[in-house]
């Protein structure tokens, strides 16, 4: 491996010009690539939860991993970092998870999609079909200003309503979302489908 590196640097015959090169090489496969962690492998999977016949995807297994957990909010931040996002909608509850990290690592605002009858004050609310049930979501009218970049983040795609509701909201208070994100991605059920016209991005895909 070593021999191969210094190959593809030339190290030997360049020096220092091979070790700048070789960092170069290094920081690009980590962007690229992902790096080393293979997350896939450390969410657990929970059959028949909450009903029969859907396998849950529980990624409490990688949040108490502090590595994973640090390695997957690092993965985000990256891709926003130069994208000038004013606030990130995390959806309930998972997505505050990530999203309130994120934000907090992109010096950005912070804003809950809640279940309905959690928020206090004026809020817009929108109503969607899930993998399992039917579910409102809500955010506060105050929340985004016009023409304010927004991030949305979750945990999962499946079906794409959660995170097609969410989107609805903040083109009411008149956000531009520029991508939704997700850690994880249910290729089957097609959630891209109700995304079109989204940047959606996803780490893992089943
Ligand atoms: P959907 O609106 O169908 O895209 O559902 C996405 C929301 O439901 C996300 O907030 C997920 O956390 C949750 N969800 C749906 N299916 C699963 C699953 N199989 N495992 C874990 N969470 C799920």
């Amino acid at each position: 491996m070593y021999y191969y590196i210094c190959l593809v640097t030339n190290e030997k015959k360049r020096g220092h010009q091979g070790t700048v090169y070789l960092g170069v090489l290094v920081s690009w496969w980590l962007k690229y690539t992902g790096g080393f962690m293979d997350l896939e492998k450390i969410i657990r999977d929970v059959p028949d939860f909450p009903e029969k016949g859907i396998i849950f995807k529980d990624i409490t297994t990688l949040l108490k991993d502090k590595d994973a957990f640090k390695y997957t909010v690092d993965l985000m931040v990256e891709k926003y970092r130069d994208k000038h996002i004013d606030k990130i909608v995390g959806i309930e509850s998972r997505g505050f998870i990530f999203g309130g990290n994120v934000a907090y690592l992109l010096g950005c605002g912070f804003v809950p999609a809640r279940k309905a009858g959690k928020l206090p004050a004026d809020k817009i609310s929108e109503s969607y079909t899930l993998e399992y049930g039917a579910n409102t979501l809500e955010i506060h009218s105050d929340a985004i200003e016009t023409g304010e970049k927004v991030l949305i983040i979750d945990d999962l795609l499946a079906t794409g309503g959660t995170a097609a509701a969410v989107a609805k909201m903040v083109e009411r208070l008149k956000g531009e979302v520029i991508a939704i994100e997700f850690l994880i991605e249910l290729d089957f059920l097609k959630g891209r489908d109700k995304l079109k016209g989204y940047t959606v991005n996803s780490y893992i895909r089943y």
